[in-house]
């Protein structure tokens, strides 16, 4: 048996925009405290999602539980089993701790047993509802955490279990097969460099739409069709002329969109060709995606709503990346610096996905 100290090191969000507290003593559960059906977990890494930044300034439109932990990218490895836990999962296993960090998974319900779990009524956030990953020790649900694939480094698994799962489930509900385009905006950021890779490895082309020369070598080492810079156009709507060009002349068949950037937002629908489908992944309270009816119905769009994904859209996900063919961009940071992290994603300077080291 792993030894578990009787406290370790928790970021606790103690308000909105409050500054963020470095607990060093906070209590960890231990393993003769845990509930059947409960495993406890030693995290390692933590990726650092664009919802933590929101959830910590108040943008999203409910309360907080406060003080909270936040963080729901977490990766580590089980260090204790409750007593009396059904389960095939191994001391040392390592496992993760995503958004939705637990469902009901009774039979009944239609959303857990129909692969469709994220949905479930009583599905509990992770660093939103309940304590989240930026901690160095969390119990979480036996049936509930997501096995990590033995060869993958968990400082690469971490931004899967957001970024990547979040990117892959909404190709899945793209309405797209091979050789099919999408287009891709924000592409060399955190959720878009890792819905690229995916979008590739199954055969989509790919026009890439993000900004400066750091972006297009990036985007180009993955291989995309086209890189699109937007400041080479004056607005929306040329931005919009150049894709349909690069797009077969009628735009692509589907846009993920992994940024909101207000100008090609509003312009969302634009986009498509006839048939075409917008996906919704990125999340921001006050924002409105309108569709001009005419145009939404005469070219027959479609607009879904793709929310993170289901536990085999995760373990998907972190198959893709286990077998090399998506490569998460991670810069690690130690997690004392959280603030700073959460204040440099803000500012937008990010290649990549930020990555918390838990432990020291
Ligand atoms: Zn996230
Ligand atoms: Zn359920």
């Amino acid at each position: 048996m792993t030894s578990v100290p009787a406290t370790a090191v928790a970021c606790v969000y103690e308000g909105v925009g409050k500054d963020i507290k470095i607990d060093e003593k906070h209590p960890v559960t231990q393993p003769q405290d845990l509930k059947a059906g409960e495993v406890l977990v030693k995290l390692e890494y933590s990726g650092v999602c664009h919802s933590d930044l929101h959830l910590w300034k108040g943008d999203f439109p409910f309360p907080l539980p406060f003080p909270l932990i936040g963080g729901h990218e977490g990766a580590g490895r089980i260090v204790a089993i409750g007593e009396g836990t059904d389960t095939s999962l191994k001391v040392g296993q390592p496992v993760g701790v995503k958004w939705v960090e637990s469902t009901c998974m009774d039979v009944g319900c239609g959303f857990c047993s129909g692969g469709m779990d994220q949905h479930c009524l009583k599905a509990k956030m992770s660093g939103c509802m309940v304590d989240g990953t930026f901690r160095q020790y969390m119990a979480s649900s036996a049936k509930y955490v997501t096995p990590i694939p033995e060869n993958l480094p968990l400082e690469y698994a971490a931004p899967v279990l957001c970024a990547g799962v979040t990117s892959w489930g909404a190709l899945k509900r793209s309405n797209t097969k091979p050789g099919d385009w999408v287009t891709i905006s924000g592409a060399g950021g955190g959720l878009g460099h890792l819905a690229v890779q995916y979008a590739l490895a199954i055969g989509l082309r790919v026009a890439a739409i993000d900004t400066g020369a750091e972006k297009r070598k990036l985007l180009e080492s993955y291989g995309v069709d086209k890189f699109i810079d937007f400041r080479d156009y004056k607005d929306a709507s040329e931005i919009i002329a150049a894709v349909k060009e690069t797009c077969d002349g009628l735009g692509p068949h589907a846009r993920p969109l992994a940024s909101l950037t207000k100008p090609l937002l509003t312009e969302a629908l634009q986009f498509l060709r006839p048939r075409g489908t917008l996906v919704a992944v990125a999340l921001a309270s006050n924002t409105k995606i309108e569709a001009e009816l005419f145009g939404f119905i005469g070219k027959g769009l479609t607009i879904v709503g793709s929310y993170v994904g289901s536990r085999s859209d995760a373990l998907e996900a972190l198959d893709f990346v286990a077998r090399g063919k998506v490569k998460p961009q991670v810069v690690v940071k130690p997690m004392r610096e959280i603030q700073q992290v959460l204040e440099t994603l803000e500012k937008g300077q990010v290649d990549g996905r930020l990555v918390l080291k838990l432990q020291d």
